[in-house]
């Protein structure tokens, strides 16, 4: 019997995930369903905010069913913690009246949008159930700003904030200071893999340094059970900070020996498998991880766009 070589990304899952929509914090809510992207509800005194959307408008009614059992306060705004379609393409179901994001997040959708919507679709096709409901052309934020900025439900106030690149060039977190609690989108992931294929390697563990610097009691990863605690924040994050480092510790070495990126990508899998292999969608993320580090250690500081065609070539060098 010949060896089982592994499906496209995740092309072949298609298990349901169990969905959670728990309060922890007074009136904020974390939305998770077993390593599938998380979503972070506000509820203010007039309105409610959402953070990441979901990658389709079906999708997207999934959330506004949990959101309408708590409240039935009008979704006011939408905030998208970075460009990618699996956090963005759902917007339009909320009927907010504001769509949020940081000025870099929308130069990527400038750049790169149209690109990244068929590459994810390719690469995760359970997450974009409904794609028939999304929009002809892409989603597009009515407000962005550069650093920070406050946005007010009534009196609760939402602070967003770009602390350094990371997950891809254009990621914000979101501050709840009347709970101590954050949303951090991609830059944490809880049990699940992070992506890096737009990531930023040097730059992502100070962006981690400067979000533990918020002091989170709680805080809603991208991916991942919600983390209660400051003990369990302080694990998110070493956690992803450990994975980040681990990975590109070791492909900047097989760089340097000038190794192919299929040789180094090989021997960077086996090195991480033992303590990560366990960690939702470790096999889909880490070829394209792979990838970006490499670029990465060789000096390409802007990431080379995806698109579905590269995705399946990449696969095929490393994976084929
Ligand atoms: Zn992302």
């Amino acid at each position: 019997m010949s060896e089982t070589r592994p499906a496209f990304a995740s092309s072949a899952d298609l298990g349901e995930k169990t969905i959670s929509f728990d309060e922890i914090g007074k009136g904020v809510y974390a939305y998770t369903a077993e390593g599938d992207p998380n979503t972070g509800v506000v509820i203010g005194d007039d309105s409610v905010l959402v953070f990441d959307a979901q990658a389709t408008p079906k999708m997207a009614q999934t959330v506004i069913d949990r959101v309408r059992a708590v409240t039935d306060k009008p979704i006011r705004h939408v905030v998208l913690s970075h460009y990618h379609a699996v956090r963005v393409l759902g917007a339009p179901a909320y009927g907010a009246s504001e769509i949020i994001c940081s000025d870099a997040a929308r130069d990527m959708i400038v750049e790169r949008g149209e690109e990244d919507k068929a590459s994810e679709i390719g690469r995760f096709p359970r997450l974009f159930q409904g794609a028939e409901s999304i929009r002809p052309g892409l989603t597009w934020p009515t407000t962005t700003f550069s650093e920070d900025c406050s946005l007010w439900l009534g009196k609760r106030e939402v602070r967003l904030m770009s602390l350094g690149r990371g997950h891809t060039a254009g990621d914000i977190v979101a501050w709840i200071p009347d709970a101590d609690v954050s949303f951090a989108g991609d830059l944490v992931e809880y049990g699940a893999t992070p992506y890096c294929g737009d990531a930023h390697f040097t730059d992502w563990p100070d962006t981690l340094d400067n979000l533990s610097g918020l002091g989170s009691v709680a805080m809603v990863p991208g991916r991942g059970a919600a983390l209660v605690g400051e003990a369990m924040v302080a694990d998110g994050i070493s956690g992803t900070r450990a994975f980040l480092g681990d990975l590109f510790e070791a492909v900047k070495q097989n760089a340097a020996a000038g190794r192919s990126l299929r040789e180094t990508f090989e021997r960077v899998h086996a090195a991480l498998k033992p303590a990560y292999g366990d960690w939702v969608i470790f096999e889909h993320c880490l070829p394209f991880n792979v990838s970006r580090a490499y670029d990465e250690a060789n000096g390409l500081d802007h990431p080379r766009i995806w698109t579905d065609e590269r995705d399946r070539q990449m696969w095929l060098e490393l994976r084929g």
